[in-house]
């Protein structure tokens, strides 16, 4: 029987072999295999873990060995599959007789915590043909999420006589039999995917309903949403610019199978899945503090796990206050826009992770923030307004396809009532995602914020009077192809959420007005 453990590297991993080799002699054990401090600390708690189980810690010489030597072993998921291991190579658990992968951490008390990355393992212990997983329990739902996975449970040491007789059993029988008859205890706080669903997105997102008045904020939101287009926010401070966006991403649609697959591969990576969890099936959103570090959004460094930016895959990433990051941090938002994914540079090698999201900017039109408040003296000079927009950097600002600016709502807009709710928008925003998905078939984007600069003539064409209205507009806007490339991707989804087959004058207008600020000295609506 060959006990495996995992080794996260980037966004994928290795298994390693943990083999254990006992002769005669003084007792002590040996770890070899390029283990960190904390694989080394294993053997201590190992031995204590054993023995407060009912077994006996081997009185022989021990040697450890974590196979491939070359890759470098970190964290405390290795202690499950040597503390098996030793326990199969002294003869007191039985060896089933095929492989399994083991993942956990020890406590003292033989009791086994949850761990980061355990659907990773799954899906490379798949890869190689190896279909049987023991996992802590807080982590079987994502254990079995994947297809073909036979994953069992394990509390404490002490269960694993019990163990290996059901994995003997799941390994002489032809089929795996449905996944939820394999856990032969109580499952305890489960709760029904659909509850869970419901409760995420009232507590997480909140609802559009909360947000009064606004409307061209909320018309901005149900477009940006509709198509993927990344947003800009600015106003003044305690307008609502954050409580938009936190709404946005209860605006998408659920995760497609590829992206749940991969953006719940990364929470897990990074320890962030909540327990118990299955698949992600709701867009995440990712709100880091800009004075966090950059290894933290951006990913990488010494915690080696995917940043904020791989968390916010397939849903929202919101930088408030964007122009008080690190100019840093923002310039290495550039390859994640472009390419979808983010490339670190370790000390031993290069890893990658995926990080799509769609980007919310948020801002103060100002240094000060008074700039455009009714009411208000704005003290900031222009060079000091130039300076500032010119932080969050023209590269990054091009690829944000729709600015708006965000008013504080006036005495009647709020005496309005509440908006629309956030499950009526989403409807039409179902839709038109439809429509895109049908035109962008078999291609590699399928959403209009995603239209490549070589597949704007032939998805965003227009008739004879659109393309009239819109020279017009971007010379007298004197657009550089860059904006007239995002007008057009906006406009397409203007007309998508009316069903429309051609772009229009009207949505070329609308496309307009949502591009215009944030070049050159545009920063505010001049009254
Ligand atoms: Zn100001």
């Amino acid at each position: 029987m060959v006990v495996y453990g995992f080794e996260p590297i980037g966004f994928e991993g290795e298994l390693v072999t943990v083999e254990v080799d006992l002769r005669r002699g003084i007792p002590s054990v040996d770890l070899v295999g390029l283990p960190d401090s904390a694989v080394k600390e294993a053997r201590e708690r190992i031995r204590a873990a054993i023995r407060n189980s009912g077994f006996q810690f081997p009185l022989e010489r021990m040697l450890i060995s974590l196979a491939p030597a070359g890759v470098r072993k970190g964290g405390a998921s290795f202690d499950l599959a040597m503390a098996i291991a030793v326990l199969v190579a002294s003869g007191q658990i039985p060896d089933v007789g095929f492989p399994v992968v083991a993942l956990g951490e020890l406590e003292l008390s033989g009791r086994i915590r949850p761990v980061a990355g355990v659907l990773p393992a799954v899906s490379a212990g798949l890869r190689s043909g190896i279909p049987y997983f023991v996992v802590p329990r807080a982590n079987l739902r994502e254990a079995r999420a994947l297809a073909g996975s036979a994953a069992l449970a394990i509390d404490g040491l002490s269960d694993c006589v019990r163990l290996t007789a059901a994995l003997r059993g799941i390994g002489s029988a032809e089929e795996f039999g449905p996944r939820d008859d394999l856990e032969n205890q109580p499952a305890g706080g489960f709760s029904q995917p659909g509850a869970d669903q419901a409760f995420r997105e009232t507590t997480e997102y909140g609802d559009m309903a909360d947000i009064r008045g606004q409307f061209s904020l909320r018309r901005a939101m149900e477009i940006s949403a509709a198509g993927a287009h990344h947003m800009l926010l600015f106003g003044p401070p305690g307008v609502g610019k954050t409580m938009a966006a936190r709404r946005l991403a209860g605006l998408l649609p659920d995760l497609d199978d590829d992206d749940a697959l991969v953006a719940t591969m990364l929470h897990s990576l990074a320890g962030a899945l909540p327990e118990r969890s299955g698949l992600l099936r709701r867009p995440p959103f990712r709100s880091p503090h800009h004075g966090a570090s950059a290894e933290g959004i951006v990913g990488g460094g010494r915690c080696r796990k995917p940043g904020e930016i791989s968390l916010a895959h397939g849903g929202v990433l919101l930088l408030d206050e964007a122009a008080e990051f690190r100019a840093d941090v923002l310039q290495s938002l550039r390859e994640p826009l472009e390419d979808g994914h983010v490339t670190i540079a370790r000390a031993d090698r290069v890893v990658s992770y995926p990080s799509r999201f769609m980007l919310v900017l948020s801002c103060n039109p100002c240094p000060c923030g008074n700039l455009g408040r009714r009411g208000a003296v704005c003290l900031c000079s222009p060079d000091e307004i130039r300076r500032y927009w010119k932080r969050l950097g023209g590269p990054l600002l091009d690829r944000i396809d729709i600015r708006v600016p965000v008013k504080p709502a006036g005495p009647s807009e709020l005496a309005s009532g509440p908006g629309e709710a956030s499950a009526t928008i989403k409807q039409r925003i179902v839709a038109a995602r439809i429509l895109q998905g049908r035109r962008y078939e078999g291609l590699p984007f399928h959403v209009n914020g995603r239209i490549p600069a070589s597949g704007i003539d032939k998805f965003c064409g227009l008739g004879e009077q659109a393309a009239a209205v819109f020279v017009e507009k971007a010379e007298h806007e004197s657009f550089s192809s860059r904006a007239c490339h995002a007008t057009l991707r906006v406009a397409r989804t203007i007309a998508d959420l009316e069903s429309a087959q051609a772009i229009e004058s009207r949505h070329i207008d609308e496309a307009f007005a949502l591009r215009k600020y944030g070049d050159d000295d545009v920063f505010w609506l001049i009254p």
